[in-house]
This record gives structure tokens, C-alpha cells and sequence, in this order.
């Protein structure tokens, strides 16, 4: 059935809402296709559905071709298996957290692997029943501290999750290459321009982990490439929320009043640089935002580590930035610890071979970002408890902290070829990760092997931003009148617009435009018909151009001449056919 535009359920804007600073999110609130409920949290009205729905088919498509098998796991989820995996705690403020009427724990998922994970437990014993790979299409809740751009990071959002299960490496590395290429198939047909990063490199015990970035001058991520031979590794600008709001517990002598002479982000690099010269020979540098603050550990027998403070929900992040792994299990949270006993602890964690097992003495600085008085301050203190450094935001630096440390930059010589790497922005769209053995063996995976003999599974997991691809395909494509959906994307394949008045004083033009509407839908095309009677041609043209249906057809004045027009969204390409010849033209 044809949509009308007489009767759809959308109503098109011609003002920005205000909120809305990129492109694609002025685009789609514009034209109708989303809805704000609350931050981050959209409504899909029946366009939008449509290119939602149409994201969905191209990644089952996929999916399904490599054999995947599609489940759907609840959203609402039980606090136990994520205990087990130890991110419920890790996670933080980033999940949203509830209690049933008996007072138990729940939490909205963030990611499923602990669920995956148990499912096949739950159902599988043997060796003989992998490779797996099973998937779902789901919605997926994270409080993000900064949602933003509309559905491109929202906090409810739909992702296409999918996990792989292995008996062996080899089995892992082709479960792992069949969803790369997957993935590739699946951001060609979504029509983006894309790079396929390096994710953490070097860090994460050397598991592998790719990310898939579409290109955008925009997009969160920054990623340095080598023009010369193609490699490509993200450079973990990622941002890390400092908590809204960390009780300071107080750390004796640690915190100072801020004065005019307080050190700017500057100073604190060039101290780290003058003081804590890194390991690996790099200067400390300050990105564009601070979020985390980096320091350079110095162990009671003189030898340095870096060292990331962070709220638990960051370890994985930091981990990144040492460049080495925290135990899940060691991590502990600072609250834990004697405050006034200790004055060189602050919130946050710390893991074993960052520190030592329970060991502090060896910390020489400490950083802790808070909030006073809705001021964000980062404050640090050496151990003697002498104050070190306090920055606020506003006048110290404009957001919210990040010292970037990361494996590769902008201008070292690439790791393939030697060429100097050069710096971009991306939005990550896909995520592939060999995960190995961390939640199999957390969540007690085991199979039996051709001996006899309990093996533990080792797991992959592939994540697509399905509701974000919606977004950042508008970011790709789109000019100054509105959207230019890609074909296989678009809510209906052929927009027709009637340009005549009303149908007593235009019949022609109206039957016309229900004969048309007729015979493409014939054809096997979708139309969304503008059949409003008393609207301008000039409205119609303006709402069909920002809506972005690839295929506009015309049918108006020229119809005396027998005559409509076919135009192409994308070139502006306009040509007049006979109506006769109209349907077979498009199709
Ligand atoms: P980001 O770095 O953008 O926060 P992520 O690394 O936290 O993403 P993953 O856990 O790897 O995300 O999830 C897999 C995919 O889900 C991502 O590659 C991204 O496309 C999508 N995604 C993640 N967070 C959001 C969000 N808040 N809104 C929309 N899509 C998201
Ligand atoms: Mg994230
Ligand atoms: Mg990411
Ligand atoms: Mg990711």
C-alpha cells in the first residue's frame, strides 16, 4: 500500500530544532523521521521505521549468509551473570540499573555476552556442536554521559550484536574472518565511505579487535592512516565521562583552593613531560578534551609505570592506555580503602600489575576528577599530600579531560610501510573483537574435546550500531535541501508528487498520479504519494527534496503536454517522459 502524504503521520519542519547540531540530526527531525522523547532516547515515527527496518534487513541479510543463527535475548536483565563478569561494577554510572518489587537487582543491557555465554552453556556440551555463531537484533541501554547528535549516540539504541564460539584459535580466527567480511559487505551496502581501524593496539593481552569507522568530519573518533599503503589504527580519542558527581572523600592535604597562578592543562603535560617522561619514549600530550588524567607511577624500587585513574566503569578504557591489562578480578574499588590512613588513594581503581597486590606507597601523584559546586575539578596531590594541581573547567580547559596516550599518532612512521601516519575522524559503526577465553571463563564455558577432556570455548564478539547507521548515513549523505537516501536504504523507492491544485480544478494530474502510484507498486516499487490537496507545488518539491527519496517523479503542468518528469535526488538530474513510457523508466 502506498503512503500518503494526505494522511501519513508526519509532519516536515523548516526550521533546525534547536538542539540539533549536526547535520543528520537536524535532517531527520526535519523531514520526520525521528521524534525526541528525552536525551537520547528517540522515537521512531513510520519513515524512520522504514530506513530502520531496511538497516536491519541488509545486516540479517548478512548474517544469515554466514550462517549466524538470529535469537533475541531480553533487555531486561537480572544483576547475576554480570556479577559473575565483574562488569557490574565495572560499568559504573553507564548502565541503567533497577530493582523488581522484591528489592533484587536488575539492569537494562548494555551488551549481551554474559547472556550469550550462558545460553550456550545452557544447551551445548560438546565439541561437536561448534562453531556457533548466533546473533540478535536488540535494543541496548547505556547512560551515556554525553548523548548527543540524535540517534547517532543515543541511550537506547538498537545494535546488532553477534558472538562466536570456538574449540581452538583457528576455529576463533575464521569465525573472526567471516564476520570481517560480513562486515564489509554489509558497510558497502549501507553506502559508506569507511576505514577498518587497528582497535587497541597492542593492548588487550594481543587479542585482535578491529573497528569499522565511517568517515566524517564530525565523528568521535580519531584514527591516524597511512595514505601511502592503507594501515589504519584508532588513536583512542575516546571519551571517558568524569563522573557527575564523586564524593570527594577526602584526601588530607591533598585538595587547595584554585587561585589565578592554579596550572593549566599545559602545565600539567609539560610536568609530566619534564617529571614522568613515558616508558615508551612519547611526550604526554593534551587532546582537545581532558577526561582522564595519566600519571606515571614510580614503584618504591625506582622502576616507572604509567598509570591511568579512572572510575571503574573506565578500566577497559585505560587499559588501552597502558597498554596493559587490569584483572577483572583485582580491580578494586577505592572507596574500599582508608581515605585518612592513605592520602595517596583516590577513587578509582587500580590493578595488579599496575601496583602490586595491595601496595600504594608507591604512588607518587594522584588525580581525581569531581564535582564542587558543578564545577568539574581534577585535582591531584603528591604523597607527601603537598597540593600538586587543581584545574577547572571554564577556565582552565573547555571540556572534560583527557590526556591522550596513545599506541601510535599522527606523524609516526606507519607500522607497515614507514610513510608518516596522518590523523582523520570517524564514527565507529562496527565493532569485531576476539575475545578469547575472558567470559567462558568467568561464566564457566566448557565443552568436552575429542579426548574426553573439558576445553573452555573461546568466544569472538561483533557488534553493528544499527540505529547509528541510520545517522550516519545522513552525515554521508545529504546537501543543502535535505537527505539523499541510498537506494537500498530508502523508506520507499519513489516519491510522487502531484502538483495540482485540488482534484475538482486538476483531476487529470490526480488520477494520474493514482494511476501511476498503481502501476509502480505494480512493478514491485514502494511510492509515497503527495496527494494534498491546496499545498504549493513549491512545499511539495521542498518536503520531497529534504525526505531524500532517491526517485522523485513529477506529475503537474506538463501533463497538457503528455508528459511527466522524472528527477534523481542525487545529480539534480531532471528528464521528461510520456506517461506511457513512465513506469518502465523507473523501474
Ligand atoms: P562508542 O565508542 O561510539 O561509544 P562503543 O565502542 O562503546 O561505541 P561497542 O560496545 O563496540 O560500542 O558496541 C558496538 C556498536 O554499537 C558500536 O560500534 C556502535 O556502532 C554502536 N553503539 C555503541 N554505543 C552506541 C550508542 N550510544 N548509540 C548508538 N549506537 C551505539
Ligand atoms: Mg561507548
Ligand atoms: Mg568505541
Ligand atoms: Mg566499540
Amino acid at each position: 500500500m502506498a503512503l500518503r502524504m494526505s494522511s501519513l503521520f508526519l509532519r516536515t519542519l523548516r526550521e533546525n530544532p534547536a538542539d540539533a547540531e549536526v547535520p543528520s540530526h537536524q535532517l531527520l527531525v526535519r523531514a520526520g523521521y525521528i521524534r525526541r522523547v528525552s536525551p537520547g532516547i528517540y522515537t521512531w515515527l513510520p519513515m524512520g521505521l522504514r530506513v530502520l527496518r531496511n538497516v536491519e534487513k541488509i545486516v540479517r541479510d548478512e548474517m544469515d549468509a554466514i550462517g549466524a543463527q538470529e535469537l533475541l535475548f531480553p533487555a531486561l536483565l537480572p544483576k547475576a551473570p554480570y556479577e559473575a563478569s565483574g562488569r557490574w561494577e565495572e560499568y559504573g554510572d553507564n548502565i541503567f540499573r533497577l530493582k523488581d518489587r522484591k528489592d533484587d537487582d536488575y539492569l537494562l543491557g548494555p551488551t549481551h555476552e554474559e547472556m550469550f555465554t550462558l545460553a550456550v552453556k545452557d544447551l551445548f556440551s560438546s565439541y561437536k556442536d561448534l562453531p556457533l555463531a548466533i546473533y540478535q537484533i536488540q535494543t541496548k541501554y547505556r547512560d551515556e554521559a554525553r548523548p548527543r547528535a540524535g540517534v547517532l549516540r543515543g541511550r537506547e539504541f538498537v545494535m546488532k550484536d553477534s558472538y562466536s564460539f570456538d574449540i581452538d584459535e583457528a576455529g576463533l580466527d575464521k569465525s573472526y574472518q567471516l564476520h570481517r567480511d560480513a562486515y564489509i559487505r554489509i558497510f558497502d551496502r549501507l553506502g559508506f565511505h569507511y576505514v577498518i581501524v587497528q582497535a587497541m593496539a597492542g593492548a588487550m593481552g594481543g587479542s585482535k579487535s578491529e573497528e569499522f569507522l565511517a568517515t566524517a568530519e564530525n565523528g568521535e573518533d580519531t584514527y591516524v592512516h597511512c595514505p601511502h599503503c592503507g594501515y589504519a589504527a584508532n588513536v583512542e580519542a575516546v571519551r571517558v565521562p568524569v563522573p557527575e558527581a564523586v564524593p570527594f572523600e577526602g584526601t588530607p592535604g591533598a585538595h587547595a583552593e584554585s587561585t589565578p597562578d592554579t596550572p593549566t592543562i599545559e602545565t600539567l603535560v609539560a610536568h609530566l613531560n619534564e617529571h614522568f617522561p613515558r616508558s615508551d619514549g612519547r611526550e604526554w600530550v593534551a587532546a582537545d578534551t581532558l577526561k582522564n588524567v595519566l600519571v606515571t607511577l614510580v614503584h618504591p624500587d625506582g622502576t616507572r609505570e604509567p598509570l591511568a585513574i579512572g572510575i571503574p566503569g573506565d578500566r577497559e578504557i585505560d587499559e588501552k592506555r597502558l597498554g596493559a591489562q587490569v584483572e577483572p578480578a583485582s580491580v578494586e574499588p577505592f572507596e574500599e580503602k582508608d581515605f585518612a590512613a592513605n592520602p595517596t588513594l583516590v577513587k578509582g581503581y587500580i590493578g595488579p600489575n599496575v601496583l602490586g597486590s595491595e601496595g600504594t606507597s608507591g604512588i607518587r601523584y594522584l588525580l581525581d576528577p569531581r564535582v564542587v559546586d558543578g564545577t568539574r575539578w581534577v585535582t591531584g596531590a603528591n604523597w607527601e599530600g603537598q597540593h600538586f594541581i587543581d584545574l577547572v573547567k571554564g577556565r582552565d580547559f573547555e571540556a572534560d579531560g583527557v590526556i591522550e596516550a596513545a599506541d601510535v599518532r599522527v606523524g609516526d612512521a606507519c607500522p607497515s610501510c614507514g610513510h608518516a601516519l596522518e590523523s582523520a575522524r570517524g564514527i565507529e559503526m562496527g565493532h569485531i573483537f576476539q575475545l578469547g577465553t575472558k567470559y567462558a571463563e568467568a561464566l564457566d564455558l566448557k565443552v568436552l574435546d575429542q579426548n574426553g577432556k573439558l576445553q573452555t570455548v573461546i568466544m569472538g564478539s561483533y557488534g553493528v550500531g544499527v540505529s547509528r547507521a541510520v545517522a550516519a548515513v545522513v552525515e554521508g549523505n545529504h546537501d543543502d535541501l535535505g537527505i539523499v537516501w541510498p537506494r537500498e536504504l530508502s523508506p520507499v523507492d519513489v516519491h510522487l508528487v502531484a502538483t495540482g491544485k485540488d482534484v475538482t480544478r486538476d483531476p487529470e494530474v490526480f488520477e494520474t498520479g493514482e494511476q501511476l502510484t498503481r502501476e509502480l507498486e505494480a512493478a514491485g516499487l514502494s511510492v509515497l504519494y503527495d496527494d494534498r490537496q491546496k499545498v504549493s507545488p513549491g512545499v511539495k518539491f521542498k518536503d520531497s527534496e529534504l525526505i531524500g527519496v532517491p526517485t522523485i517523479v513529477v506529475v503537474g503542468k506538463s501533463l497538457e503536454n503528455g508528459v511527466i518528469e522524472i528527477k534523481d535526488r542525487r545529480s539534480g538530474e531532471r528528464r521528461e517522459v510520456a506517461v506511457g513510457d513512465a513506469v518502465a523508466e523507473i523501474v
